[in-house]
Formats: C-alpha cells, sequence, structure tokens
C-alpha cells in the first residue's frame, strides 16, 4: 500500500511537471497549428502508418528494464481510426508470448464485452500503459510507466478516439493523473488532455477484466455493464437491453 501511493505520487509529479513544460503535449512533440491541422486530416493509411512507427520503437525499445525481459512488446492493435480505444494496464503471460494485447483469459472476457456491444475488436484500438510485461505480473514502477506512457500519449493522438475506456486502477489513475480508486472512477465520463489546442477525449475508467475474472459476481458484472452503456449511449450507437 505505502508502494502504491509513492508510485502515484512520483508518476503524478512526473505529469504535472510534463503538462507544465509541454502545455499537455506528449513528450517530444511541440504542437503548433500546423501540426494540429495536419493531424486532424490524417487519412486512415496515414494513422496506421504512424501507428506502425510507434510500434516497431516500442519493440525496440529498451528504456526501462523490462526491455531486456520481454519476449515480445505488445504494441497495442487494431482500428487506427477507432472511436473507442481501451486500455490496460501492462502485457501478460499470452501477450508476451504473442506480442498482442489482451490475447489470455482477461482478454477473452473483454472480447465478450466488445461483442455483447454489438462491436467486434476490429473496430477498437486496444493499447495498455506499459507496452513490455511486468515480471509475474508485478504492479507497474513508476519509472516504467514514465519511460513507456509517451508511446500511449502518441497513441492516442494519432487515433483521435471518442472515448477511452480505461480498464483498471492503473490505466484510469495514470491517464487522469490522480490518485482516486477506481471504485470512486468508474461508472462516469472524465477527461483526457491529449495535446494542447486538442478538445479533451472522454475517459470511461471501468473494472478491469482480469479484476472481473476474480470477483465474477454478477454485481461487478452489471456496473461494467452500466459503464459500457453509457460508452455506446455517448457515441449513439444502439445500447442492447
Ligand atoms: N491485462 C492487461 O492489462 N493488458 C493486457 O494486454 C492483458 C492483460
Amino acid at each position: 500500500m505505502g508502494s502504491q501511493i509513492d508510485i502515484d505520487r512520483v508518476v503524478r509529479q512526473h505529469l504535472e511537471m510534463e503538462q507544465f513544460f509541454a502545455g499537455f503535449a506528449p513528450k517530444g512533440k511541440a504542437q503548433t497549428h500546423e501540426t494540429l491541422e495536419r493531424e486532424d486530416d490524417m487519412a486512415v493509411s496515414e494513422k496506421a502508418d504512424a501507428l506502425e512507427k510507434i510500434a516497431e520503437e516500442a519493440r525496440q525499445c529498451r528504456l526501462c528494464e523490462l526491455g531486456s525481459l520481454r519476449t515480445n512488446a505488445v504494441p497495442g492493435e487494431g482500428n487506427p481510426d477507432a472511436r473507442i480505444m481501451f486500455v490496460g494496464e501492462a502485457p501478460g503471460a499470452d501477450e508476451d508470448a504473442q506480442g498482442r494485447p489482451f490475447v489470455g483469459r482477461a482478454g477473452q472476457l473483454l472480447d465478450k464485452i466488445i461483442n455483447a456491444c454489438g462491436l467486434k475488436r476490429s473496430d477498437v484500438f486496444i493499447g495498455n500503459i506499459l507496452k513490455c510485461r511486468p515480471p509475474d505480473n508485478r504492479d507497474p514502477r513508476a519509472e516504467e510507466i514514465i519511460c513507456c506512457l509517451p508511446y500511449l500519449q502518441r497513441q492516442i493522438e494519432i487515433i483521435k478516439p471518442e472515448i477511452i475506456v480505461a480498464l483498471g486502477a492503473h490505466a484510469a489513475r495514470t491517464l487522469l493523473n490522480t490518485t482516486k480508486p477506481i471504485g470512486q472512477l468508474r461508472g462516469q465520463f472524465h477527461e483526457y488532455y491529449a495535446g494542447l489546442g486538442s478538445p479533451p477525449i472522454k475517459l470511461m475508467a471501468t473494472y478491469h477484466t482480469a479484476y472481473l475474472l476474480r470477483n465474477y459476481s454478477p454485481e461487478n458484472r452489471r456496473r461494467v455493464w452500466e459503464d459500457m452503456k453509457k460508452v455506446l449511449a455517448e457515441l449513439g450507437l444502439p445500447v442492447p437491453a
């Protein structure tokens, strides 16, 4: 518990510093009117190319020690023009083996949720806070988040989803720069700031599917389902009864 608070504080301070110096711009990217206009006009094929470039950078990355421990980096995958982007915590063993996000048991449950929403996996984009698996699936460390987050920030900037669904406490707290518990964050829309001049992106926090598998109560399933129904309604998509 003590170390969790410390990690949150270190990450929060880092993000605040980044935001102060960059005006909410992702690291290494000066936001000018010119870049904003160009990005707004990006064709899907250009988005796909830009995402592949980031994926290749993540596959080569050695910024933290996880780079030397991984079998495969897991940059994320999906529709470059997705309206919904799911963000998890970090790859597990199955994801590390395949280089693809959410392909283990938690991923199968995520697939079911996506399908229950009347969508296909290929309609959405699925990413993680960390691109490499922490040993024994331990929690992400502050320095790992700090090294890895710019990849996700850049992916969000390119995709420009209408809604981000943050799966679990690590994703929600990191993207919202808060220490609040997931129980308080879930079920309502928050705002994620992608860059100076970019409109905020709506973010829905909900329980991680791995948590849901461990706590598979009707109440928890209903909560996640209610959260997803809010997402569908916000997007003007049919909301299943
Ligand atoms: N859990 C995550 O947070 N991400 C994955 O990709 C798989 C499981």
